[in-house]
């Protein structure tokens, strides 16, 4: 008997299921956050070594024969993977995906939204730290115009939910919080605030800039009514909603409170490797195989082996020297 014929086989060695998947179409990024990819930074995979949307297609198409629900593209930046939407339409039509999803700064959301929705992504976040465009700019060296260009386009075209990501960084961006909240309510936004992490030098770096997200929530709470909440996504964020409102705002805490214990998700790289954890080298090289022809059970059976690598959890906080990639590397 092979491993391919157990059910739901997803079920890692610390007894979480794994049903969602953060599929990096790139990690190339037409921004430079200064937390996430260094200034100068070339090192980038090469083009060869990219997988293929006929092979994304194949690994995806078993991992949602083995129990995989839910779908992220992300990067780098994805939109600026070429025909994205293409690939996008197909990896909606796979069996068992019942929720596509993009991770994007937005940059080039005006021109895909429209696309992209048609293609079957179904909602989207978008990372914006600031609404000051100099600071943005300071912060991403991006175009806060273009961004909220973006953004409009995305609620025009009816993306639902819109989710805003924001990285809480001390004497950076902390006295924007409330604004955020304010552009969120206005534009029938969702808010997520994010704490910094050690991935890679430069986020290391920015640690120094680190908020206890805790402690952002109690200054919200002297302003607003926050009403403890839960909303649709399938990611970590703990939510509150704003009393009197519909605008729900999530913590994302890996830092203060880790949220390991249900974990239920592995990324992919663009080069084909699959990572068990964020915050840990553990990972298993699957483009070999896809290259080589693999069959649906091999690479089911594959899957299954990888997922037993899973560890239990990240050690940002006891070591936080250990991941050597940048976020952009892995997939954020
Ligand atoms: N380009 C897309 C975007 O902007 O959302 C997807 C990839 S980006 C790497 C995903 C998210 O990771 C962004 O919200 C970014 O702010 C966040 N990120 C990158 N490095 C980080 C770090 N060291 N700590 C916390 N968040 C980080």
């Amino acid at each position: 008997m092979t491993t391919s014929s157990h059910a739901s086989a997803l079920i890692d060695p610390f007894g979480r299921q794994v049903e969602y998947v953060r599929l990096s179409v790139t990690d190339k990024c037409n921004m430079r956050c200064f937390y996430c990819i260094p200034q100068g930074f070339t090192d980038f995979e090469e083009p060869q070594n990219w997988l293929t949307f006929e092979e994304i297609e194949r690994f995806i198409a078993a991992f949602a024969s083995l129990g995989v629900r839910r779908l992220r593209l992300t990067g780098g930046e994805p939109l600026v993977r070429r025909n994205l939407p293409e690939l996008a339409a197909n990896l909606s039509a796979i069996d068992g995906i019942e929720d596509l999803s993009l991770s994007t700064n937005a940059a080039l959301l005006r021109q895909h939204a429209g696309a992209l929705k048609q293609a079957g992504i179904s909602r989207i976040n978008v990372s914006l730290d600031s609404l000051d465009p100099e600071r943005f700019r300071q912060v991403t060296r991006g175009d806060l115009e273009q961004v909220l260009d973006g953004l409009m386009e995305a609620r025009r075209v009816g993306l639902s939910p819109v989710k805003i990501n924001m990285v809480a960084m001390k004497g950076v961006n902390d006295s924007e919080f409330e604004a955020m909240v304010d552009f969120c309510l206005e534009n029938d936004f969702t808010l997520r605030l994010i704490e910094t992490m050690p991935v890679g030098n430069t986020g290391r770096d920015a640690t120094d800039r680190f908020m206890d997200l805790r402690e952002v929530r109690a200054r919200l709470a002297r302003r607003y009514e926050l009403i403890p909440d839960v909303m649709h996504g399938g990611g970590p964020a703990r939510y509150v909603r704003i009393g009197g409102t519909e605008l729900r705002i999530g913590f994302i805490t890996p830092i203060s409170q880790h949220f390991c214990e249900t974990c239920n998700r592995v990324r992919i790289s663009v080069d084909g490797t699959l990572y068990l954890c964020l915050g840990q080298e553990d990972k298993v090289e699957f483009r070999p195989m896809l290259r080589d022809g693999a069959s649906h059970e091999e690479l089911r059976d594959a899957i299954i082996r990888a997922l037993a690598l899973k560890p239990e959890r990240h050690e940002f906080r006891e070591r936080p020297e250990q991941v050597i990639r940048i976020m952009s590397q892995t997939g954020g």
